[in-house]
């Protein structure tokens, strides 16, 4: 059995060894904990090994775990990298520390007006629908310049780039693709990878990997 801890070193030993391969700075990969359906202790022992990038993919889900953590452990930063409805702008912004998952601007116009309210404006990431699939989050290829374009204008950073590459194929050729639309758009943050690509992720440019199962389960 290994620890969590012992799960969180070797997948950072697999990014330095991706970004060696890849002549880039581990530094420059922030790896993300994806904890959604895991409990608050599970949670604080990975804060206790030295975590500090979380990230979950429902708001109704965080809000049962992450108020009370946040306030303990003021450091930790929280990501919203699901599907966002507008309604969930509000505790949205108050939640979550980056919010990867902005993929039209109804859903941007939603948060600029809570952001005011709230005083509250995390970077953001524009998500992609990087395989062109039916039902999936993120926006069409083709309206990837629009968004980058409001959310500059907008008073949120703009983080980056992200997408999930559809699943059950190889997905260094998605990667590939959601790096060249972020040097077409002078976008530098690349939002990409989990459990069983992230070093490929990590080679084709990804500045955050999100990992969930090879961070939780042995
Ligand atoms: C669940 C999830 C992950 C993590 O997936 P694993 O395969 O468990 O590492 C990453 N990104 C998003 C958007 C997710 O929903």
């Amino acid at each position: 059995m290994t620890s969590a801890a012992d799960r969180r070193q070797q997948i950072l030993d697999g990014i330095a060894a991706g970004a060696k391969l890849a002549q880039r700075e581990p530094a420059d990969i922030e790896l993300i904990a994806v904890s959604k359906g895991r409990p608050a202790q599970e949670i604080e022992e990975l804060i206790g090994a030295g975590q500090c990038d979380f990230g979950e993919s429902r708001v109704q889900e965080a809000l049962t775990k992450w108020p009370e953590l946040l306030a303990r452990y003021p450091h930790v930063r929280l990501h919203g990298i699901g599907r966002l409805q507008s309604n969930k702008a509000a505790e949205a912004l108050r939640l979550f520390g980056v919010i990867h998952s902005v993929d039209r601007s109804s859903l941007l116009e939603a948060l600029i007006k809570e952001a005011e309210r709230l005083d509250r404006s995390p970077p953001l990431y524009v998500q992609v629908n990087i395989g062109d699939e039916a039902q999936k989050g993120g926006c069409a290829i083709a309206e990837v310049g629009g968004l980058v374009t409001a959310v500059r204008a907008s008073p949120f950073a703009l983080a980056g780039l992200m997408a999930i590459p559809p699943l059950g194929v190889e997905p260094s050729p998605y990667f590939a693709l959601l790096a060249k639309l972020a040097e077409r758009h002078d976008v530098t943050g690349l939002s990409m990878g989990m459990s069983s690509d992230y070093k490929a992720a990590v080679m084709l440019g990804a500045t955050a990997v999100r990992v969930g199962t090879a961070l939780f389960e042995d």
